[in-house]
């Protein structure tokens, strides 16, 4: 038994502010691994939860998230099999190897329907975000040593302001030279603290 985080929703900063990033201990978590995931599988199957899901997404829609467990989009947007495609990284970022997945997604499309809107994406960025970590200098050197990365790039992809991160990745998006104009891009912040969603940059109609 684990007890219900007692956190009070009116202390959660609004969307647009700096926000922390608590690890909690590790033995709040129910650690019952994979095996717990694939029993969860077969009864996907048995339910015909598979069937008759295409490869196109129904809704249009690819979501760009955080990898983060409380932000699956499959659970906060009530997406069904099939329904959107979804790229997860740490903190919801656009990066190089994000816009070669959307280019490909894009040309995909683009063989399929030769004309008009192709897919809109949605970048969500969260409240609390363990990319906030990317910021502190120290966990930064260490892991981008790690990773053998350029620190100062990484330190770009620190997430302490969603609202602010998501405008500009969005704007990172709409300039790739890379992507179709024919894919639309939107920008939302999701708040861990209500459940709630917030656009944050609107779709750009043509
Ligand atoms: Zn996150």
């Amino acid at each position: 038994m684990h007890e219900q985080s007692a956190a009070d929703p009116t202390l959660a900063p609004p969307v647009g502010e700096p926000t922390e990033f608590d690890l909690p201990s590790l033995e709040q978590s129910d650690a019952a691994g994979v095996e717990t995931a694939l029993a969860r599988n077969r009864a996907f199957a048995a339910a015909a939860g598979h069937e008759g899901v295409t490869v196109f997404p129904t809704l249009g829609l690819l979501v760009i998230g955080c990898l983060d467990p409380r932000v699956d989009p499959a659970h906060i947007l009530g997406l069904n099999p099939g329904e959107a495609m979804v790229v997860r990284n740490r903190g919801g970022r656009v990066t190089p190897e994000v816009i070669d997945n959307l280019a490909f997604v894009g040309q995909l499309a683009e063989n399929a329907v030769p004309e008009g809107p192709l897919f809109e994406v949605a970048v969500i960025h969260h409240t609390q975000c363990g990319a906030a970590a990317l910021a502190d200098d120290d966990f930064r050197r260490a892991y981008a040593r790690t990773i053998n990365a350029d620190e100062s790039t990484l330190r770009e992809y620190a997430v302490l302001d969603p609202a602010a991160t998501v405008a500009n990745d969005v704007e990172r998006l709409r300039s790739a030279e890379a992507l179709s104009p024919r894919i639309t891009v939107s920008g939302h912040v999701y708040d861990v603290a209500t459940g709630l969603v917030e656009t944050v940059i609107p779709v750009r109609r043509a």
